[in-house]
C-alpha cells in the first residue's frame, strides 16, 4: 500500500528588539550572564503584576496580518496552569482558546522546489517564553533570563506532505520575521523552536476528511531546521514500518522528542495522560478593544519583504531570478546590497561583486556580511575604480580579497601595491611606439593579413607595463597605430 504523510507545525519564535519582556520590565536582551535579566515578576514573587508590552503586541499583530489571519476585536490573555521550574508563577500567560489569539485562520504562500504552495495557518498567538534549562549527568541548571521573553507561537493546519515542504515553509517564515523586524529569528540563539506533528494515511483515501488521517505523533522542541527535516523523515519511516509489519495499532497519540545524536525520535509521554491546563482568562490583564487606527497604522508599516525586494531587483535592476534569489535569501545581505546602490554603485555590477566575491568569502570564512571590514561605500569605491579603468576587473577581484583579508580600504590597497592601471593614452602610446620600434616585423605580418599578431604586440605592452596598461585601450590604439603606417 502507498502512504501519504500529513504534517502540521507549531513554530515558536522569540520577538526581538522590544525594550523589555512581554509582561515585565526586565530587558529583552541576550547576555552571557545567567539570571541577570530578571525582575520579581519573572520569578513569580507574590504581589507582582504583569504589564503588557505594547511593542510586542504590535509585532505580534503585524505577524498576524502578514499571515493573512483575522485579528481579534478584543485583546486578552489566558492562563495555562502547570507546575514546572521553568515557570515559577506556575502558569504561563498565553492565548490558547479561540478567539483570543492575535491571529486566526490565515494562509501563506511559500516556494518549494520552484513551485508555489499555500500553507494553511490555524492561528498565531503571543505568549511568554519559559526559563531555559540545561541537564547534566547529576545536576541541572536553570537560567531565568529567557522567562518572560515575548514568544510567538504559529500553529499550522496539517498542511504539509513532506519534510521538504515543512522546511521550505519554516525558511519562508524565518525570512518574514527577519525582514519585518519582528525577530532576528536566529536558531543559534535558540530563538526558533518547533514542534512537529506527523501522521501517515493511505494514499487513496480522501485527505479532506480528518477521519482518514492516521494517528498523530508530536515531536517536541526541535531546534534546527535540519532537525525538523530529519525528525519528519525518521517518523514517516517509523510509522510506515509499523503499518507494514502490522504493529500500527500500537502507535498511540504520543509526544516524542528528537534525539540529535542517535538521529531518532524517542518516546516521552502518551497523549492519553495529557495534562489538563485549566485555561481561564488572565485576570490581571484587563481585556481591551483593539483600536482600528492603530491596526491600520501597523498594516501600513509592514516593511518590504523578500519577495517584494526580489521583484524590484529583477524588474527594475535587471538581475536574473538566480541572482535576485541569492541576494534576498538573508536580509543582512539584501540590506548591504541596497546600501551599496544607495552609495551610487550600478545595481548589476554591485550584484556581481557581492554574489561572486563577497558571498564566496563569507562561505569560506564562516562569517556574516555584518562582520566583514568592507563597507558598502568601500565596495562602491572599488566598483568605481574598475569602471574608470584605474584598475582592471581582474585586479579589482584581487583588491577586494585583500581588503577583506587585510582589513584595509580599496584605495589604500591600490596605492600600496602600485596596482594602478595605466589608463592615460599618452602613457600607453609611448609604450606602443617602443614595442613597434622593437618589432617591425609585427607591422609587416599584420599588413600581410596575419592580424592576430596584434595579440602578441599587446602582450609585449602588457609585459613592459607589468600588466598595468588597460588591455582594451591598448588593443584599439595598437591597431590604429599599425594601420596608420
Ligand atoms: P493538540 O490538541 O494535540 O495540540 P491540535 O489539533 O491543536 O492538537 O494540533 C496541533 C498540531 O498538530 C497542529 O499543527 C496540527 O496541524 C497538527 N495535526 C493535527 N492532526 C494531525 C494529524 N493527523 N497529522 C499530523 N498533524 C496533525
Ligand atoms: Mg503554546
Amino acid at each position: 500500500m502507498k502512504y501519504k504523510a500529513i504534517i502540521g507545525l507549531e513554530m515558536h519564535c522569540e520577538i526581538s528588539e522590544t525594550n523589555s519582556k512581554v509582561f515585565s520590565s526586565a530587558p529583552n536582551a541576550y547576555t552571557d550572564c545567567p539570571n541577570s535579566n530578571i525582575r520579581p515578576l519573572d520569578m513569580g514573587f507574590p504581589g507582582t503584576l504583569p504589564v503588557v508590552n505594547k511593542e510586542a503586541v504590535r509585532k505580534a499583530l503585524m505577524a498576524s496580518m502578514i499571515l493573512g489571519c483575522k485579528q481579534p476585536e478584543y485583546m486578552y490573555f489566558e492562563r495555562k496552569n502547570y507546575y514546572y521550574p521553568d515557570m515559577p508563577k506556575n502558569y504561563q500567560i498565553t492565548q490558547e482558546t479561540k478567539p483570543a489569539p492575535v491571529g486566526i485562520y490565515g494562509e501563506l504562500k511559500y516556494e518549494c522546489d520552484g513551485e508555489i504552495k499555500v500553507a494553511r495557518i490555524n492561528n498565531i498567538h503571543l505568549e511568554e517564553d519559559a526559563a531555559s534549562q540545561d541537564h547534566y549527568s547529576d545536576f541541572s541548571t536553570i537560567d531565568y533570563n529567557r522567562a518572560g521573553v515575548p514568544l510567538l507561537e504559529l500553529v499550522t493546519e496539517p498542511t504539509f506532505h513532506s519534510a521538504k515542504e515543512a522546511v521550505s515553509f519554516l525558511e519562508t517564515m524565518r525570512s518574514i520575521y527577519q525582514y519585518s523586524g519582528i525577530s532576528e529569528a536566529d536558531s543559534k540563539k535558540g530563538q526558533i523552536r518547533c514542534d512537529v506533528n506527523v501522521s501517515i494515511m493511505d494514499e487513496d483515501l480522501d485527505e479532506s476528511d480528518p477521519k482518514n488521517w492516521g494517528t498523530k505523533v508530536e515531536i517536541k522542541n526541535v531546534n534546527s531546521f535540519g532537525g525538523v527535516r530529519d525528525a519528519i523523515n525518521y517518523e514517516i519511516a517509523r510509522q510506515i514500518e509499523a503499518k507494514e509489519d502490522g504493529t500500527y495499532d500500537q502507535i498511540e497519540q504520543q509526544t516524542r522528542r528528537w534525539d540529535e545524536e542517535s538521529g531518532t525520535t524517542v518516546y516521552m509521554r502518551s497523549k492519553v495522560d495529557a495534562i489538563d491546563y485549566k485555561y481561564f482568562i488572565e485576570p490581571n490583564i484587563p481585556k481591551y478593544k483593539l483600536n482600528k487606527n492603530w491596526l491600520d497604522e501597523i498594516r501600513n508599516s509592514i516593511p518590504r519583504l523578500a519577495p517584494e525586494r526580489k521583484e524590484t531587483y529583477m524588474n527594475e535592476y535587471g538581475l536574473s531570478n538566480y541572482d535576485a534569489t541569492i541576494l534576498v535569501k538573508e536580509k543582512d545581505v539584501s540590506d548591504y546590497y541596497e546600501e551599496t546602490i544607495k552609495c551610487g554603485a550600478d545595481a548589476k555590477l554591485a550584484s556581481n561583486w557581492i554574489t561572486s566575491v563577497i558571498l564566496g568569502y563569507l562561505n569560506k570564512e564562516f562569517k556574516t556580511i555584518n562582520e566583514i571590514y568592507v563597507t558598502p561605500l568601500m565596495l562602491t569605491e572599488l566598483i568605481d575604480m574598475v569602471g574608470k579603468g584605474t584598475i582592471s576587473s581582474k585586479q579589482g577581484k584581487e583588491v577586494l580579497f585583500k581588503c577583506l583579508d587585510e582589513e584595509k580600504d580599496p584605495k589604500t590597497i591600490v596605492e600600496e601595491s602600485g596596482m594602478k592601471q595605466i589608463g592615460s593614452s599618452d602613457e600607453i602610446l609611448k609604450v606602443i611606439l617602443e614595442v613597434l620600434e622593437e618589432q617591425p616585423q609585427g607591422i609587416e605580418q599584420y599588413k600581410a593579413g596575419k592580424t592576430n599578431i596584434v595579440d602578441f604586440l599587446v602582450g609585449q605592452v602588457m609585459k613592459k607595463t607589468r600588466g598595468q596598461a588597460n588591455p582594451a585601450m591598448t588593443r584599439s590604439m595598437m591597431i590604429e597605430e599599425i594601420e596608420k603606417r
